[in-house]
């Protein structure tokens, strides 16, 4: 039984507005509609742009001290609210409790307690002694309005690695959750509506090409940080060509994770399989180590390894802290991923364990949107999927012979996000860490994401990275003296 449905709401201005038209959001995991979420558009963007314009010149003139104690709230609320807000994201996207609970929550109070302590380093510059007479300055400025665009793999996570530095940094927020999985942030910005002043932070839902297209063109937002598909940051780009706005990026992935013979092969099992694609999220993570590159010198060893690990995955009710995997997110997701295990099939990939989907892999829930844990292989890199990118517990194995092929097939994609390596050769740990183009890259561990690091890509997986810095520009000043 469903119960109650919940009813959730825009914030804007400090109040919690009532949403104008509702969409409904879906629980993965039973294809049940459970709550309503508002489906804004031009208007609610508009409304929350003016909120966070208006706010601005006071919060960005608060002496970063002042700052830092509303943050701290925040930290604090995360604290209290830990166990709920990561029951309601594993309800709404299927993320495993396991993750939300004991991964992604617990780091929430941290990085809203270090945004915190950052706020002084977004009021410090540099000056420089220009001559006996001259002085130059540097100050960090906020930019204004910040549009934050999210996705719905861990909305709560992507939500505070984005707004905590924004705010730090002195400016005013419109948040935009996915459609397919708002409800944490809306509970979110009821947990927090009264923590800043009125119009500091601004949550506004629906879809993507309505009220995410109004926010993005807007001429008062005067940046966005989106993480997302490529294909939205290629539209949001030309959205806003006009106005000429600076963009953070965090956008997809194809990452290789590559195994040497030399390697810890019980721990590099472990990280080609649960800790890279298919637990957590059911593969749809965005640094999921989807390209499996094996020497052939252990080629049929970690076939036979990976099978062993993937048979023992518990896929089931997402809430039972015993299952390992959780549901594809939506009905379009769905249809996407289980759209390439046909096309693997096509393309002359061979499937060496998983392929099925949908009632028969969880016949407990006949109505979620299941996909067992698959492994293709193939000897070439070439094939769609090799290139694309699936966003599902999808992932193929190609093997290599030598370093330079595990570089060259590890560097043909369009994708630059993420890599692992797993060897005991230090010398070949830095040269991977050198010449791989990735924004991250994992020796002998996989899918560590400590704030403190820079995490972004390179090529199509975008540019940027949220940081208390690149929510500021900085402005030079010149004195004679
Ligand atoms: P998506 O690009 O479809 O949607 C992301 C957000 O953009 C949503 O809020 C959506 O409503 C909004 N959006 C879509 N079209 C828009 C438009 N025209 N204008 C303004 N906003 C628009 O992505 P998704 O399906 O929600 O998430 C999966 C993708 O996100 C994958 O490609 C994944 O790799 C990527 N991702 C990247 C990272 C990272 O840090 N690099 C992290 C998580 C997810």
């Amino acid at each position: 039984m469903l119960g109650r449905v919940p009813d959730y709401r825009h914030l804007i201005g400090g109040e919690l507005v009532a949403a104008s038209r509702t969409m409904e959001s879906v629980d993965p995991s039973t294809g049940e509609p459970w709550a309503n979420v508002p489906a804004g558009g031009p208007a609610e963007a508009e409304a929350a742009v003016a909120a966070a314009r208006a706010a601005f010149p006071a919060w960005a003139a608060l002496p970063a001290l002042a700052r830092a104690h509303h943050l701290r709230k925040v930290s604090e609320i995360f604290g209290r609210h830990a166990e709920e807000l990561a029951r309601l994201e594993t309800r709404d996207n299927g993320r495993v409790l396991r993750e939300t609970l004991r991964r992604d929550l617990p780091g929430m109070a941290f990085l809203w307690q270090l945004a915190a302590g950052q706020c002084l380093d977004a009021v410090t510059g540099d000056t420089v002694v220009l001559g006996p007479d001259a002085l130059g300055l540097t100050r960090r400025e906020p930019y204004g309005v910040v549009v934050c665009i999210i996705p719905w793999n861990s909305p709560i996570s992507t939500f505070s690695a984005k707004a905590a530095y924004a705010l730090a940094a002195g400016n005013t927020v419109v948040v935009k959750p996915a459609e397919q999985a708002s409800a944490s942030v809306l509970r979110l910005g009821e947990l927090l509506a009264e923590v800043f002043p009125p119009g500091v932070l601004n949550i506004v839902a629906g879809l993507g090409e309505e009220v995410g297209d109004a926010l993005v063109r807007h001429r008062d937002v005067a940046k966005i940080s989106l993480t997302g598909s490529t294909e939205t940051g290629r539209a949001i780009t030309r959205a806003s060509a006009d106005a000429l706005k600076p963009m953070t990026f965090e956008l997809g992935g194809k990452s290789p994770n590559i195994v040497f013979p030399d390697a810890d092969l019980d721990a590099a099992t472990r990280g080609v399989t649960v800790n890279s694609i298919y637990t957590g999220n059911a593969g749809q993570v965005c640094v999921a180590g989807s390209r499996i590159l094996i020497h052939r010198s252990i080629w049929n060893e970690m076939l036979g390894r990976i099978r062993d690990v993937c048979a023992g995955l518990v896929l089931g009710d997402p809430q039972d802290l015993r299952t390992t995997m959780g549901p594809i997110v939506s009905a379009g997701q769905f249809e996407r991923v289980t759209s390439y295990l046909e096309l693997a099939a096509k393309e002359g990939a061979r499937l060496v364990f998983g392929g099925r989907s949908g009632a028969e892999v969880v016949p407990e829930l006949p109505g979620g949107y299941w996909v067992e844990p698959t492994l293709f292989a193939t000897e070439d890199n070439r094939l769609r999927v090799c290139q694309e990118e699936i966003f599902g517990p999808v992932a193929v194995a190609l093997p290599f012979d030598d370093d330079e092929e595990a570089l060259e097939i590890a560097d043909d994609s369009p994708y630059g996000l993420a890599a692992g390596v797993w060897t005991r050769d230090l010398g070949r740990a830095h040269r991977f860490v050198r010449d791989l183009r990735s924004g991250t890259v994992w020796v002998n561990t996989y899918r560590q994401m400590p704030p403190g690091l820079p995490f972004g890509g390179v090529k199509d997986s975008g540019y940027g990275h949220d940081s208390v810095l690149e929510f500021t520009r900085e402005k030079a000043a010149i004195i004679q003296i």
